[in-house]
């Protein structure tokens, strides 16, 4: 069931129902009082249920399974090892064209006939079922135009009036596509040049004629209706007309919604280190399932990917691409259908409905255009019927992580799971490769293969840490910007060479302060400071999505002394402004790449060169290749380095060293500089030097001293509500019980930095689970604690979340 329930439930069906239904297929259940749901069916039985008497199903949906017995297998350990239910997994895979809804429609009882015991309320929807026979609940709603509508029904329905049917219907449309063929009776040419003469009177159906016989050009296909239309500047209803007057006839096809048409090209070559690599990976793939491509930054990790999907195809199997974010879809699509061309399907959230059932459908028949498939997170959830590779492009991401709702997996660890189910196997790449990733290669668990040229021997960039702490004490800062950095801008912009200026928040400044009493303005629902943002003079909470106008007085002290305080890209993109008024300024975060094209339209103009200098915020680290960037600058390393989190001395090597190379791709040597307070902090110096292996090994003493993964596992409770004292008690009792089994591994409860959240009061508990020990184990205990939480009457209104390798 598509519902967060612990158990399977148990129908009972006919024999010859037994017959037809197969596992996988959908059927429509009752359930509940009055509920109708879409389930899977899990298995066929003929165990009878103790605890409740099995109700019949309603409908069987489907003649043929829509989840393969590989689906419901790995959906059972996303189950098991992210403790949630097969319910949650069900319907984060499934697109939600295929949850059905139910109507209730409302019929006439033709029987029925002594009208005057209805009320007039009644009498009007039995005199609107003798126009249209059957209404649905929103139609009797428009008629009698007010909400009681249901005692109305009923009334009916206790007079026998009326019958009420749930009635089931499929979201999901199929596009269709029109095509026009002549009517058989202008099969002659005789016939034809008559229906010219005929129509020299109606000029424009004249040139759709003419227009129709050049796109025809003598073959037998049909003509596409939309094309004629463009061709001869026409419009459907002239068309119409001709196919009134029986010139035309209209045939529909059924048509996918997505498809690439390109040209097809041959993959490049592979050069010498790239060939080497490819080849070491083969080699891996013959002992083990999973391999780390460790290649720095535009090595050509992306050209060996081709190679392999290339093999893979060849050898008749399907393909998996996955990447961490919807927007870095857009630019992988554009290099590979080159060589791929329609063979590849897209999946991600941002695809309507129709579009995600069509890959899924194209999947479950092993259909040419799902050959390969590109998609984020969710698309490791798919139905692949003949897989042989999975791709995790860019593995360390933690955007990989679900992190709401449940089912909270993490794509690359459950991909792993994925091709083992398959047999296929699971290349995982990075140029800066997870913590976890990499001890995983060094135990030999995984494969390990490293290419350290980049590709046509272009330099990696120079970084250049510059010391802001310094240059305030010099008054060398204009605004955001040292000297240095400005230097650095105006010479690279004289070069006509483009700019990206990276900044670690979005929004105008994370708070605005009174700089009379202190006070920062605070959501009503959220323990959070509001969020400025300058361009609609707003404050707005980016937890709830809360806003309201920026007051012009501080709402504590009411002096008219709000101040903003700290930046984000759009005070920097002001700023810019500012400072190099000829420049070609942009900003790319999350308020400008909204919608599906978005930040496929920012990119392609920073690629045009109508953009010289581009600010963003973490979208612009990753997978880009711009050929004229040649200076890249960070504006402030600190507050990545702050981060109360043990990954963030992790995150920030990752993220420096992902965003210095978008610097100097062809020719010229690239120049990063990197702003910071400290800038003789360890991992900044690391970065400079790319010191990857310094920089694991450090984190990897830190993590074994202070007990982080990968030495143990972390599994995080969270606990909410609105009544404070109720989450209180009923997290000390979860930390009590959890000491009990756990002893000192369980840290908390805690309130967390942001402790309240939509109005919710947070606390969390945090269980490290060391490796050793059973995790079957460990997290069976774990579920025993939460079911007595639950089982005690107090606690049950408290929302529990288990986080299994919480981020
Ligand atoms: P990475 O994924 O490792 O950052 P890419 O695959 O994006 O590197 O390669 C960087 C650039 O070099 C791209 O523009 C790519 O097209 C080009 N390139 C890399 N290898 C080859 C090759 N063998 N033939 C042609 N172009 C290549
Ligand atoms: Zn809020």
């Amino acid at each position: 069931m598509p519902i967060p329930l612990q158990k399977l439930f148990t129908y009972r069906i006919t024999a010859a129902e037994a017959d037809f239904i197969k596992v996988g297929t959908r059927v429509a259940v009752p359930f509940g009082k009055s509920k109708i749901y879409t389930a899977i069916v899990y298995e066929k039985h003929s165990e009878e249920p103790k605890a409740y008497e099995a109700k019949e199903i309603f409908q069987i949906l489907d003649d043929a399974p829509i989840i393969t017995q590989i689906q419901l297998q790995q959906w059972q350990w996303i189950a098991s090892y992210y403790m949630c239910s097969l319910g949650d997994v069900l319907r984060a895979a499934l697109p939600k064209a295929f949850l059905l809804e139910s109507e209730t429609l409302v019929l006439k009882n033709n029987s029925f006939e002594d009208v005057s015991i209805l009320t007039d309320d009644e009498y009007l929807i039995w005199e609107a079922l003798e126009q249209q026979s059957k209404l649905k609940i929103h139609d009797i709603a428009k008629i009698l135009d007010r909400k009681g509508i249901l005692s109305v029904i009923n009334g009916l329905l206790s007079k026998d009036a009326v019958d009420v049917k749930e009635e089931i219907y499929e979201q999901y449309k199929p596009k269709f596509v029109k095509y026009l063929q002549l009517h058989d009776s202008y099969t002659t040419d005789e016939r034809l040049h008559q229906l010219l003469d005929d129509l020299s009177r109606a000029p424009k159906q004249r040139e759709v004629m003419l227009g129709f016989f050049q796109l025809k050009s003598g073959s037998e296909e049909p003509v596409l209706m939309q094309e004629l239309i463009r061709k001869s500047n026409s419009s459907t209803a002239i068309i119409k007309a001709l196919v009134e007057k029986k010139v035309f006839d209209i045939i529909k096809v059924r048509e996918d919604r997505v498809s690439f048409q390109t040209d097809i090209k041959p993959i490049h070559e592979l050069n010498a280190p790239q060939l080497v690599a490819f080849k070491e990976i083969k080699g891996v793939f013959d002992q083990k399932e999973v391999c780390l491509l460790h290649g720095i930054t535009s090595s050509g990790k992306t050209e060996i990917y081709t190679h392999l999907i290339s093999e893979t195809l060849a050898q008749g199997k399907q393909v998996l691409y996955l990447l961490p974010e919807i927007a870095l879809t857009t630019h992988i699509i554009s290099r590979l259908e080159h060589f791929f061309g329609d063979k590849i399907s897209v999946f991600h959230s941002r695809y309507s409905v129709d579009e995600r059932v069509e890959v899924w459908n194209n999947l479950l028949v092993k259909s040419d255009k799902a050959q390969i498939v590109l998609g984020a997170r969710s698309s490791v959830l798919l139905p692949f019927s003949n897989l042989g590779l999975v791709i995790v492009d860019e593995e360390h991401e933690t955007s990989y992580k679900q992190f709401e709702p449940s089912p909270r997996y993490h794509a690359r660890d459950t991909a792993v799971m994925l091709g083992h189910l398959h047999g296929a196997k699971v290349l995982l790449g990075s140029a800066t490769p997870s913590v976890e990733t990499y001890y995983n290669a060094k135990q030999g668990k995984y494969g390990y293969i490293k290419l350290d040229t980049r590709f046509g021997n272009v330099m990696l960039p120079e970084i250049e840490l510059v010391d802001i702490k310094e240059k305030h004490r010099k008054k060398r800062m204009k605004g955001h910007f040292s000297d240095r950095l400005f230097l650095l801008i105006e010479q690279a912009l004289g070069e006509k060479e483009q700019v990206i200026l990276f900044q670690n928040r979005r929004g105008f400044s994370p708070v605005v302060e009174c700089s009379t009493c202190g006070v920062a303005p605070q959501c009503p629902n959220c323990d959070v400071s509001l969020t400025y943002h300058k361009f609609n003079n707003e404050l707005r909470c980016h937890y709830c999505g809360h806003q309201q106008p920026l007051p012009k007085t501080c709402p504590a002290c009411e002096n008219p002394t709000l101040d903003t305080k700290g930046f984000g890209t759009e005070q920097i993109e002001l700023e810019l402004k500012e400072l190099f008024p000829e420049a070609k300024i942009a900003r790319m975060d999350l308020d400008t790449t909204r919608g599906k094209y978005g930040y496929q339209k920012l990119l392609r103009s920073f690629h045009d060169q109508e953009i010289d200098i581009l600010v963003g915020t973490q979208m612009l680290t990753k997978g880009l290749d711009f050929k004229n960037v040649s200076l890249v600058g960070v504006l402030n390393a600190d507050n990545l380095l702050n981060f109360p989190d043990f990954r963030a001395h992790e995150r920030t090597y990752q993220l420096m060293v992902q965003v210095s190379g978008r610097a100097g791709r062809d020719q010229k040597r690239g120049k990063v500089a990197i702003q910071s307070f400290n800038p003789y902090h360890q991992i900044l110096q690391q970065v400079t030097t790319h010191d990857y292996a310094a920089m694991y090994q450090d984190q990897m003493n830190e993590r074994h001293q202070f007990s982080y993964p990968p030495f143990v596992r972390l599994v995080r409770i969270v606990l909410k509500h609105k009544d404070f004292v109720k989450v209180d008690t009923a997290a000390a009792w979860m930390g009590k019980s959890l000491v009990n089994s756990f002893g000192d591994q369980v840290l908390g409860p805690t309130s967390p930095s942001i402790g309240r959240i939509r109005n919710k009061y947070i606390k969390t508990i945090l269980i490290k689970l060391p490796a050793k020990v059973s995790l079957k184990q460990s997290k069976g205990q774990i579920q025993r604690i939460r079911d007595s939480f639950m089982a005690i009457p107090d606690f049950r209104a408290v929302q529990v979340i288990v986080d299994v390798d919480c981020y």
